[in-house]
């Protein structure tokens, strides 16, 4: 690898685009924080089930969060040696080349509204059948259908398209076009990883695929090329960070796997946030899952063969919290959540399955909804948070399990990040149902790192990745102490309980 043009730079730069806010970070080579700032962006839900961001204002939220982040400790571009983007992912964008406007707000991945259109295919030729190529099962979540809806919706966006005035990205692409010049010359691609969560990608190949794309009816000019995850891409324009070399690109699922060091095959993180997202790195093998994980692009450096991942995407954990907070009112912050499950020992037989949406992983169910199962007279408010807590752990171990099958791989024990990991009674508890030690770093900001690491060995700044595995540093474990009679009961009744919300909406 060659030095990049700024060989005195003490610092590397990371724009972690989430999926209710922006963030710049600013890393030293150890990988502590220099340089922080945040900044919310507008939730528009213009109907049940639609969610959509306004493409324009993250673009502006991310300009000043960079500009605040750089003022602050009063860094110059020539402090930074590059910067990485990592990004909410299946989030769509499209706009147009000569204007730089969006024809649509982004459709968020959360968004339902392409339900019908995966019914029609799922009804020719069933759920999994670009499982093979894509690794991906019919689902409202990815990308592809997204654009397609854009394409077919907004009025005169199909013809634009095939005029070839029209480009489509996830949030990252559609960053690194703004950052590297937009109308006067930005760059269109994105990374392998972005790319495996359109559906449109051949994982294998990692090309664009011409059938499937013809089965969407995409018009292969809108699409970026597709690049590696790690390499110079381009210089930034913006005067706060003027020529800095983008130089990472990754996911935001896969740049917390890259910030956790899980570079061998077998090493897996779990995210635990609004949802959790648990992938292995499978090394340089796509594993086709068996036991309804999906199959990933882990991440690409350089000229590397691309590595894979299995992950295990589950949609509720830590919004269970957010709903017992916000529509019950049990608890007035997040946090009080574990001071009231220890007003209790346990759980008082009841278990709640959050299928608000459905089941992700493993289940894939559309058509299961929440459940409260066990109660009786005796069960009380600590007996309701504690099981909030539990659901998170059960449904990462039915994950963890889902893993361990399809990977042949036994987990050594499992690293953690996201805003639940502060939470000790839920971590032992993780650590006691999966009868396996939990780990958690002593860089929690993990995505962002993530990134900034992949700027940063395409520019040099880290020499490999055998020092980017010498700055993980354990801050907390938690080691298993339920006897096996217990854990084994528990989870007996959890998996009776997910039985029972099944087949609920019609
Ligand atoms: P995201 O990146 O998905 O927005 P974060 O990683 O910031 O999410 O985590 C926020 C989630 O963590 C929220 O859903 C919140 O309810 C939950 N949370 C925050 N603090 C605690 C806590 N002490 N115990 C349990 N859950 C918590």
């Amino acid at each position: 690898m060659t030095t990049g043009d700024h060989p005195m730079a003490d610092y590397i730069g990371a724009i972690d685009q989430g999926t209710t806010s922006s963030r710049f970070i600013v890393f030293d080579r150890s990988g502590q924080i220099v340089s922080v700032a945040q900044k919310e962006h507008t939730q528009i839900f213009p109907r049940p089930g639609w969610v959509e961001h306004d493409p324009a204002e993250i673009w502006r939220c991310v300009t000043e969060v960079i500009q605040y982040a750089m003022e602050a400790r009063d860094l110059k571009p020539s402090d930074l040696s590059g910067i990485g983007i990592t990004n909410q992912r299946e989030t769509t964008v499209v706009w147009n080349k000569k204007t730089g406007k969006a024809v649509y707000n982004a459709i968020v991945w959360q968004d339902t509204r392409v339900a019908d259109k995966v019914e029609e295919l799922i009804a020719n030729g069933g759920q999994d059948r670009y499982r093979a190529k894509t690794g991906l099962p019919l689902a409202t979540y990815f990308s592809g259908l997204k654009l397609r809806w854009i394409l077919d919706s907004v009025p005169g966006a199909r013809m634009a398209a095939e005029a070839g005035d029209l480009l489509f990205g996830n949030i990252d692409s559609f960053l690194i076009w703004n950052l590297t010049g937009g109308v006067q010359g930005g760059v269109h691609l994105t990374d392998v990883t972005n790319a495996s969560r359109t559906q449109l990608m051949d994982l294998r190949t990692l090309n664009w695929d011409q059938d499937i794309l013809a089965e969407f009816n995409i018009p292969a000019s809108v699409l970026p090329k597709i690049a590696s995850s790690s390499e110079v891409y381009g210089r930034a324009v913006l005067g706060s960070i003027k020529d800095v070399p983008i130089a990472g690109d990754l996911g935001d699922q896969q740049a917390a796997l890259f910030g956790q060091a899980c570079f061998q095959p077998g090493e897996a993180k779990n995210t635990y946030g609004t949802g959790s997202f648990m992938l292995m790195n499978t090394g340089t093998k796509a594993i086709a899952s068996q036991h309804g994980l999906l199959t990933t692009l882990g991440y690409k450096i350089g000229v590397q063969p691309a590595v894979y991942a299995l992950e295990g995407a589950i949609a509720v954990t830590g919004s269970l919290v957010q709903w017992i907070r916000d529509n019950l009112g049990i608890i007035e912050n997040s946090s009080d959540i574990e001071s009231l499950a220890r007003t209790v020992t346990d759980n008082g037989g009841i278990y709640i399955v959050p299928a608000f949406s459905g089941l992700y992983a493993p289940y894939w169910k559309d058509s299961a909804r929440g459940v409260i199962v066990g109660l009786t007279r005796y069960v009380n408010k600590g007996h309701i948070a504690r099981a909030v807590l539990e659901a998170t752990a059960f449904q990462v171990r039915e994950v963890v399990d889902a893993m361990q099958q399809d990977s042949g791989i036994e987990l050594a024990n499992l690293r953690t990040d996201g805003g639940m990991v502060v939470n000790q009674l839920l971590m032992q508890f993780q650590s006691d149902i999966l009868n396996k030690p939990v780990v958690r770093p002593m860089v929690q900001e993990t995505t962002a790192l993530g990134a900034a690491y992949a700027a940063g060995l395409a520019t040099g700044f880290w020499k490999d990745q055998d020092e980017l595995v010498a700055n993980w540093a354990e801050d907390q474990r938690w080691n298993p102490s339920m006897e096996e009679e217990k854990r084994a009961s528990f989870y007996h009744f959890w998996k009776k309980a997910v039985t029972r919300s099944f087949d609920w909406a019609e």
